[in-house]
């Protein structure tokens, strides 16, 4: 029996376990995925009582993918970039950390819409977790990368990504006319704030005014619920491409997978478990 779970606080709104248990049916394994709201203070002791039980592995969520780090023996180099763990394999008698956020937002693009991001020339809206792991990914794809943050100093943090090649990381002031400086030479547009989430009703609903949105963009939000954001919405107005982030979300488990077993699991199923909850938590 495979013993696995997700830790994070607050944890019930993951849709990591039914993601998971549905995989794990459908591929035959033995398995039980759950979610465990952890407490800060008790990190270190979730993590090593996970070993000492045998678990097979954890997901890690918000807001531990940092507060983690001390607890394990070995980052895999994708972690060890963004100095993010989002996936945890007991393996050998050790902690072994590792990132899939990066290369599931790549996949999802890949596998939903054929796109290869190597070489284009990506903005990224937000400067926080998870546009850290996505700037890395397309860091590693050789994109050309800008990035735009409603805190600007929090965006340059990102720049050590860039290593040795700084001229292709660039952080742009969020002030309009900046951004339109640069739209024409953009490929693609990924949204990593939480502006369109349903909970955020309260807030300006768009991360960047739609005008300055092309036809020719790819325009992503990662945000997965809704599935269709405001954002979206209007980038499909204007002819563009569009993806939301229940691709990232389902992609970031099936590296999860091959991370812990080496195998694939049925992504169909993952993405069919996701809207069935998503659409449950609609009514
Ligand atoms: P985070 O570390 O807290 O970063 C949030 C970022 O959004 C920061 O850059 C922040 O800017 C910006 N932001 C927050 N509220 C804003 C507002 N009202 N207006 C403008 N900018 C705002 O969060 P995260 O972990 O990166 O997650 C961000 C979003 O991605 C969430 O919606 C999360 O659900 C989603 N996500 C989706 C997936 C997936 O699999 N699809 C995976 C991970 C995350 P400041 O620096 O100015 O605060």
């Amino acid at each position: 029996m495979e013993l696995l779970g997700v830790i994070g606080n607050p944890i019930a709104h993951s849709l990591s376990p039914v993601m998971h248990q549905a995989a794990l049916a459908a591929a035959g394994k033995q398995g039980i995925y759950l979610a465990f709201l952890v407490k800060p203070e008790d990190l270190g002791q979730a993590v090593r009582g996970a070993k000492a039980l045998g678990f097979t592995g954890l997901n890690v969520t918000i807001p531990f993918k940092q507060q983690v780090l001390p607890y394990l023996d070995a980052l895999t180099p994708e972690a060890e970039s963004i100095q993010s763990v989002n996936t945890i394999a007991f393996t050998g008698g050790r902690i072994v950390g590792h990132s899939t956020d990066g290369i599931g937002f790549a996949a999802a693009a890949e596998h939903e819409l054929g796109y290869d991001f190597t070489g284009k020339t990506v903005l990224v809206i937000g400067a926080g977790g998870a546009a850290r792991a996505i700037v890395a990914q397309l860091l590693s794809q050789q994109c050309r990368v800008y990035v735009t943050n409603r805190t600007e100093a929090r965006a340059f943090t990102l720049l050590d990504l860039a290593g040795k090649d700084p001229a292709r990381l660039t952080v742009v002031p969020m002030q309009p006319q900046n951004l339109e400086s640069i739209m024409a030479q953009v490929d693609a547009v990924v949204n990593t704030t939480p502006v369109g989430m349903k909970q955020q009703a309260a807030q300006p609903e768009l991360p960047i005014p739609a005008e300055l949105l092309l036809p020719q963009h790819l325009v992503i939000d990662i945000i997965y619920n809704p599935k269709q954001t405001l954002f979206l919405e209007l980038a499909r107005q204007k002819g563009c491409r569009t993806q939301n982030g229940v691709g990232m979300l389902v992609w970031q488990a099936v590296k999860a997978w091959e991370f812990w077993w080496g195998i694939t699991p049925p992504a169909q199923v993952m993405y069919q478990a996701v809207e069935d909850a998503l659409k449950a938590s609609l009514r």
